[in-house]
């Protein structure tokens, strides 16, 4: 018998060792607040009008509150704190009435700075289960039914919090492993110079190309992005790589971007008209960062569409989280009305940036495209793989859908179906095209790709 106890001490500390370590590991202790948790508790307050939420994260001593949404909290001597409860439990926690819980007496500690006759939690779990800390609901009156029928609303905002610190501690440790980008060396005399870009707009010299965006189900091309390439009449075709950090510096980017805008769309009714059945189309444009800076960008795309004739549902707009950050507060009126519009917005290359839960939430995006990094590593360890499952895990709890790019091998493909990631584009499927030859794919029965039969693919 003692020696039974003794081994549950033994194994206790040793959970509690793990515990600790897997927390250390986040780095997420004693840090500045930080906006996508403040997003978290805010939510869920909201959410289910609570008078107070927090975020907690439990070292070996104390609670250190990341969050906190109502009356302010600081941090907290861990002991008899209603943390360890969590932790005794192993679970949610939940106390409709504290006048009738004989155990919320030893929980004073925590609670006596606020006046609270009901609360719930819910513990943050790190990958391998280990609680890092616990997101908490307070009421100051007494709630009989305080969240028992949602906790898995308010797990599923725990959960936010667990994969946005995942995402965080995976993408340092994954980006401290990669070679370092050498940044493209601009000499004065450097090809192109802003003339060339001018010329090339003068002469019609930028197109685009388009590549198909599947559904890995079926295999169905349910959209195209649009990527710009420069036909220059000597050198022949320019990547965007080449010239669109210029463009941006110089801001032709506002007349480039327009012209790409405006064709996409044209494009767009060109293959509606030949076949009405590609109304259920997307083509998708990237836009920079100085597209936004600029007053009527709505208005723009809105006349656009009424000019070409397609549907607002027919466009989606990329962009790079870190796009918006110049000009935050212009960039949500501006999505805001875009999206009023009708027109999708995806978030480009997510992971590689901020990947702030608070951008998420704050501004309106519908799709988040996985960076091809990610994608193009998933196979060689479990790290990147763990990046590809926060980044789903995200988007699913915020209603978004996933596009992950850069697909290049069957095994990639195979492993995002099983990890339930609908959407996806990469060369295996298609390289971006030329108008010539994509609108022989987009006829093609039901536009699924002949390569990649449902059949072949559940196989
Ligand atoms: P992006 O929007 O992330 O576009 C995806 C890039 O990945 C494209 O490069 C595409 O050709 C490439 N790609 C697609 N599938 C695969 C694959 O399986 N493997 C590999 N290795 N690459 C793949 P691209 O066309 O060179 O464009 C590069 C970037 O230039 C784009 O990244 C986008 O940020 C920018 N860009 C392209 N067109 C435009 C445009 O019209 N306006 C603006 N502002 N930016 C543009
Ligand atoms: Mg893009
Ligand atoms: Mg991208």
């Amino acid at each position: 018998m003692i020696q039974t106890e003794r081994d549950t001490a033994r194994s206790n500390r040793r959970a509690e060792r793990d515990r600790l370590a897997e927390l250390l590991s986040t780095g997420i202790l004693d840090t500045p607040s930080e906006p996508e948790y403040d997003a978290i508790t805010r939510l869920a307050a909201e959410y289910f009008r609570a008078d107070t939420a927090l975020l907690g994260f439990v070292d070996a001593s104390r609670v250190w509150i990341k969050s906190y949404w109502g009356e302010a909290v600081g941090e907290l001597p861990r002991d008899h704190s209603i943390f360890e409860m969590i932790l005794e439990n192993d679970g949610p926690v939940v106390v409709p009435d504290t006048s009738l819980h004989a155990q919320f007496k030893r929980c004073r500690l925590t609670l006596r700075r606020l006046a609270v006759r009901s609360f719930a939690g819910v513990p943050v779990r790190a990958e391998n289960g280990a609680i890092l800390g616990a997101l908490f609901l307070f009421g100051q009156q007494p709630r009989l039914n305080m969240v028992v029928d949602q906790l898995r609303v308010l797990e599923s905002l725990a959960g936010l919090a667990a994969s946005q610190l995942e995402l965080r501690r995976l993408r340092n440790e994954f980006q401290a492993h990669l070679p370092r980008p050498v940044p493209p060396a601009r000499r004065g005399d450097a090809w192109p110079d802003p003339l060339d870009l001018h010329q090339a707009l003068d002469r019609r010299e930028f197109v685009l190309y388009y590549q198909p965006e599947i559904d890995l189900l079926t295999h169905r091309i349910v959209g195209l992005e649009a990527l710009i390439r420069w036909r220059h009449p000597q050198r022949g075709l320019i990547p965007p790589g080449e010239f669109i950090s210029l463009a941006e510096e110089t801001g032709l980017i506002l007349p480039i971007g327009d012209w790409g805008i405006a064709e996409a769309c044209a494009q767009m009714q060109r293959w509606c008209a030949e076949d009405p059945s590609q109304r259920s189309l997307r083509v998708c444009v990237n836009l920079s960062a100085r597209q936004f800076a600029r007053e009527g960008l709505a208005d723009h795309v809105e006349a656009l569409l009424l000019q070409t004739g397609i549907s607002s549902r027919q466009l989606g707009l990329e962009m790079t989280e870190s796009s918006l950050i110049p000009n935050p507060s212009t960039a949500v009126e501006v999505l805001g009305n875009l999206r009023k519009l009708g027109i999708s917005l995806l978030m480009d290359d997510f992971g590689t940036g901020y990947s702030s839960l608070n951008h998420l939430h704050t501004f309106p995006f519908d799709v988040l495209k996985i960076d091809r990094s990610f994608v193009g590593r998933m196979t060689e360890g479990e790290q990147p793989l763990q990046i590809v499952r926060t980044i789903l895990d995200l988007a699913r709890v915020l209603g978004m859908s996933v596009v992950a790019e850069g697909i290049e091998t069957e095994e990639q493909y195979h492993l995002l179906r099983q990890l339930g990631c609908r959407y996806g584009q990469g060369f295996l499927f298609a390289r971006p095209m030329t108008v010539e030859a994509i609108t022989p794919l987009l006829h093609l029965p039901g536009r699924v790709l002949p390569a990649f039969e449902p059949a072949r693919a559940a196989s």
